[in-house]
């Protein structure tokens, strides 16, 4: 192994003067470690000891160069999980003088992208902290290519879902536990270290309790590329293709008739739906579509995939599968069941990735509110909601009780009691909910994603003023179409007008459809009116106002 990595392909003389001479380089972006991403030039790692190696010369380069506070707590995060204090990146300072005394290093002359998964036993663990991130981390910079290697740090196994990680780049992930097969040294050529935080909706409840992230900044549009990417590469022809705006050729005739079906996601070990059979006939009847189950342990993960990605709806319990909703079709619709005395509320995972703007799902939730249909497991270990190790009377607390309270990540005890119960799906209320829930029959959209442009700022605002009388006058607001909409379809435009009176802190706003309008309500004579215009498309696509006028009556 170490033979392929560093024969051949550099110059190795070349490259252990080059760190000789000029040590490690490297330049980081981001003020804190928790937005950090760094570029190394000869960022080493000793296996022997278990750290990366910053070697110092003259003429190596440190940007930031931190001093001790490089340690507090930590230079950056591993993981796209913020802060979290076993993900934290680190290297020992060595001089370049060192190398002299030690091990001969063996050099990796790919680009390399060196990162720790969270939890890669879980699915949304996987796509969530992992694979989305490292995906748009690597297209962040543009020599994390194809050809990249990937080093996960956090010394875990393969995990069951090593092949989605493969899918990355076309060079085979590095485990923590295989660099010492390279040698006691093995310097990086180049490398970047961390991932990108961008495209995280969800925080899991460390500090807070669970939810969506406070400031998310990525949209269904991403989401749904990197989706499409991950399916050519899982050789999964997706709707996508078969929903091309056709001139209707044979075939594509042939696939608009293609039905529409549901897809139920079922779970086999654990929080079951216990009348699954009675759940898959309620709903081929009351939809009039085919229903098919899927489960992870039954099938392979691409053909599971494919199968969602052509779903008009997808049922299941709460669980981490549910993260395959990023595969459905537009148009589609999310059902997710909660187990008796969880609040859907408060555990939002899935609810949040199916609403974020452009993903075009539907998204309802069902909860268990019957008890007598629920089977809980207090004999189970811990880790799966068992709760017989607890003291009698906590014990009892938890089993008459009817919700459980917000409570922190991982191991509260009535969370894994109750979520780990069994269910038996009431299908009155449940199709009760969906009656309520599904705003249109879900099914899966032929035509492209809704248009997200915003308006720009309205052209040319001017403001006329005139005075009637000693208490009656006129403004007179006008501008013109903002630039882009001569080349946009546009539903519905409309214009935001502000009026504030100058010196007073609150002003008047008005929602006008033309491009310009006379004001005489509240306007009085001899005053200075401060005035902002903008543009709105579709009712929530708001446009940046225009520079303020100064309007004297
Ligand atoms: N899992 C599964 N079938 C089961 C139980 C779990 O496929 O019956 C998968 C699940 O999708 C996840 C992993 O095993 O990827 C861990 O499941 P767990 O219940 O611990 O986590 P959760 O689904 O609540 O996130």
């Amino acid at each position: 192994q170490s033979q392929e990595l560093s024969e051949g392909r550099i110059d190795y003389h070349a490259a252990l003067l080059a760190l000789q001479e000029h040590g490690t380089r490297m330049v980081c972006t981001g003020k804190m470690h928790t937005d950090r991403i760094c570029r190394f030039d000869y960022l080493c790692y000793c296996s022997e000891a278990e750290e990366f190696v910053f070697f110092y010369s003259n003429s190596s380069v440190m940007l930031p160069n931190l001093g001790p506070r490089r340690f507090q707590p930590a230079l950056l995060d591993l993981s796209s999980v913020e802060d979290h204090n076993t993900q934290y990146f680190n290297f020992l300072e060595l001089p370049a003088g060192a190398l002299k005394f030690m091990p001969k290093p063996v050099f990796v002359p790919d680009v390399t992208l060196i990162m720790n998964r969270f939890n890669p036993d879980n699915l949304m663990h996987v796509f969530h902290d992992d694979l989305l991130p490292a995906f748009y981390t690597m297209k962040q910079y543009l020599d994390l290519d194809d050809e990249a290697r990937l080093v996960f740090m956090e010394g875990w196994g393969e995990g069951p879902y090593f092949d989605l990680y493969r899918l990355l780049s076309g060079k085979q992930p590095l485990l923590k536990e295989q660099l010492k097969n390279f040698g006691k040294l093995m310097c990086f050529t180049k490398s970047y270290v961390g991932l990108s935080k961008m495209t995280t909706w969800y925080q899991y409840g460390f500090v807070q309790p669970q939810g969506p992230k406070a400031n998310i900044l990525v949209s269904g549009n991403e989401v749904r590329q990197f989706a499409k990417i991950m399916m050519e590469r899982m050789n999964i022809t997706g709707q996508e293709d078969t929903a091309k705006e056709g001139d209707g050729t044979e075939e594509e005739q042939e696939k608009e008739k293609r039905e529409d079906y549901i897809v139920v996601f079922s779970r086999s070990t654990t929080r079951l739906i216990l009348n699954e059979a009675e759940l898959i006939m309620a709903l081929a009847q009351e939809f009039q579509m085919r229903v098919l189950t899927v489960s992870l342990e039954e099938q392979s993960f691409a053909s599971i995939v494919q199968v969602i990605s052509g779903a008009s709806m997808l049922f299941s319990m709460h669980g981490a599968q549910l993260v395959t909703a990023l595969f459905l079709p537009r148009g589609a619709a999310v059902v997710e069941l909660f187990p008796y005395a969880v609040n859907p509320e408060q555990y939002t995972p899935y609810k949040t990735l199916a609403s974020l703007p452009g993903m075009d799902l539907q998204y309802v939730s069902w909860r268990n509110s019957m008890e007598e249909n629920t089977v809980t497991h207090p004999e189970r270990p811990w880790d799966q909601g068992g709760i017989v190790h607890l003291e009698k009377e906590e014990q009892e607390r938890i089993q008459v009780s009817k919700d459980v309270p917000r409570h922190l990540c991982c191991r509260n005890p009535e969370w894994l009691y109750r979520i780990y119960q069994d269910t038996l799906v009431d299908i009155p209320s449940l199709l009760e909910v969906l009656k309520e829930g599904l705003k249109t029959r879900p099914s899966v959209k032929k035509n492209k994603a809704a248009s997200t442009v915003h308006p720009g700022r309205v052209r040319e605002p001017q403001c006329q003023t005139s005075v009637q009388a000693t208490n009656e006058a006129k403004l007179t607001v006008s501008w013109q179409i903002p630039w882009n909409l001569k080349f946009l379809k546009v539903r519905e435009v409309k214009y935001e007008v502000w009026i504030q009176e100058q010196g007073e802190n609150t002003y008047m706003p008005y929602i006008l459809p033309q491009l310009n309008y006379t004001f005489s309500e509240n306007i009085k004579p001899f005053t200075t009116y401060l005035v902002w215009v903008r543009c709105i498309f579709n009712k929530s696509l708001l446009g940046p106002f225009a520079d303020v006028l100064m309007c004297r009556t």
